[in-house]
């Protein structure tokens, strides 16, 4: 991955430079108002990185010690860490193969009188089965919240993610590696404006008054804390960045669904290579190229990647088993999610950004026609 960032970028940075309002303020205000124009959504609350938005997310939903939360073993680990941070328990639950998403018949079974919710990624920005994971959760009385850090340009049945018709609360990143980047940063987006209010409360401190209204008023305005806050707060240059990041998001999207389509139709029929297909459903921001060396070694996957490495093309290993990490096997002992485990061992990320160029891509094609295993 490379972030694109260009000349609209560096003037609207340079411009908030000059207005004197750098941290959360206006231009945070006007991020928030063109995400929910671009996502359907009736808020949006920026916050400092989508590790953030997660902890907050469970936290308005009044998770705590005693809770369960579903969560899939195959995410990056702040998705799990999230819960961890609330006192509650992550209820790992292995994913389908296919989707690398976690599997919703496995999350049925494993609902218990604790669940509070269930927290589902997007992997690699590719949806998962929202129509029967809120299906789920309304049927038990419990809380989808979407780990949508990957998931920004994607759609769900012809809507944005981000739109919240499936669950209570989405969470996005911006961080280089997702489809658009304000360096560090996050959003979470709601329907729900008594979720949203306390949000807005939680990511500043638990001020009852905003820089910017007291900034504002005519009057001498005193805050309040009226709840142990955080400082989760993004700021207006970051904010600047977002703003033109936004306004791209969809050639940003068409260009890497282009790239992947040319990978997709070079890699197809490959021996001993399986691809991911886009959902039927489902509008694929292509946020990361993954390819499964099938039936591999983690040695194989690991010596490949060498062999492209050799030839100057960096790969990453696929998306992690979080349960195998030490801050989970010291808590919670060795867990085994088998569909998790050979997933994080077979999968390669390939080198995809929207400057690419067609030198670029063909060399990556050729190399991997040559290098993979088979
Ligand atoms: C990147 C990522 C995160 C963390 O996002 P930050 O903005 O870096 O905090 C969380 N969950 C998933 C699935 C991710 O890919």
């Amino acid at each position: 991955m490379r972030p694109e960032i260009g000349d609209e970028e560096i003037a609207l940075v340079t411009e908030t430079l000059r207005s004197g309002w750098i941290t959360q303020g206006p231009r945070v205000r006007e991020l928030e108002a063109e995400f929910c124009a671009a996502t359907g959504a009736g808020h949006a609350i920026a916050v400092a990185n989508c590790t953030a938005a997660l902890h907050l997310a469970l936290h308005v939903l009044d998770i705590g010690p005693g809770d369960e939360v579903i969560v899939p073993p195959h995410s990056y680990i702040a998705t799990a860490n999230a819960v961890l941070y609330l006192g509650a328990t992550p209820r790992f639950v292995d994913i389908d193969p296919l989707t690398l998403n976690l599997d919703p018949f496995k999350a049925a079974a494993a609902i218990t009188p604790r669940t509070k919710a269930i927290l589902v990624a997007h992997q690699v920005g590719r949806p998962a089965n929202l129509a029967a994971l809120s299906d789920l959760a309304r049927r038990h009385r419990i809380a989808l919240v979407e780990d949508a850090a990957c998931a920004a340009g994607s759609r769900y049945q012809d809507q944005p993610i981000g739109g919240n018709r499936w669950s209570s609360l989405v969470c996005f990143s911006f961080h280089p590696r997702k489809i658009i980047s304000t360096g560090d940063g996050g959003m979470i987006t709601t329907d729900r404006a008594d979720l949203a209010a306390r949000l807005r409360l939680l990511r500043q401190h638990g001020m009852s008054v905003t820089d910017l209204q007291r900034h504002g008023s005519k009057t001498v305005v005193s805050e309040e804390y009226t709840v142990l806050g955080y400082n989760y707060r993004l700021t207006d240059v970051q904010a600047a960045i977002g703003l033109a990041q936004l306004r791209k998001m969809p050639a940003l999207v068409s260009r890497r669904r282009e790239i992947a389509a040319l990978y997709d139709a070079a890699f197809a029929g490959l021996p001993g290579i399986t691809l991911f297909e886009e959902p039927a459903e489902a509008r694929w921001n292509q946020q990361t190229y993954l390819i499964r060396l099938t039936g591999r070694t983690l040695q194989e996957r690991d010596a490949f990647m060498q062999r492209l490495l050799d030839e100057g093309i960096a790969s990453r290993r696929g998306i992690m088993s979080i349960h195998r990490e030490p801050a989970y096997t010291t808590r919670f002992g060795l867990q085994h999610f088998p569909e998790s485990e050979a997933a994080s061992d077979q999968c390669v990320c390939l080198p995809l950004y929207t400057q690419m160029t067609a030198r670029e891509i063909n060399r990556v094609i050729e190399a991997v026609r040559r290098l993979a295993p088979h």
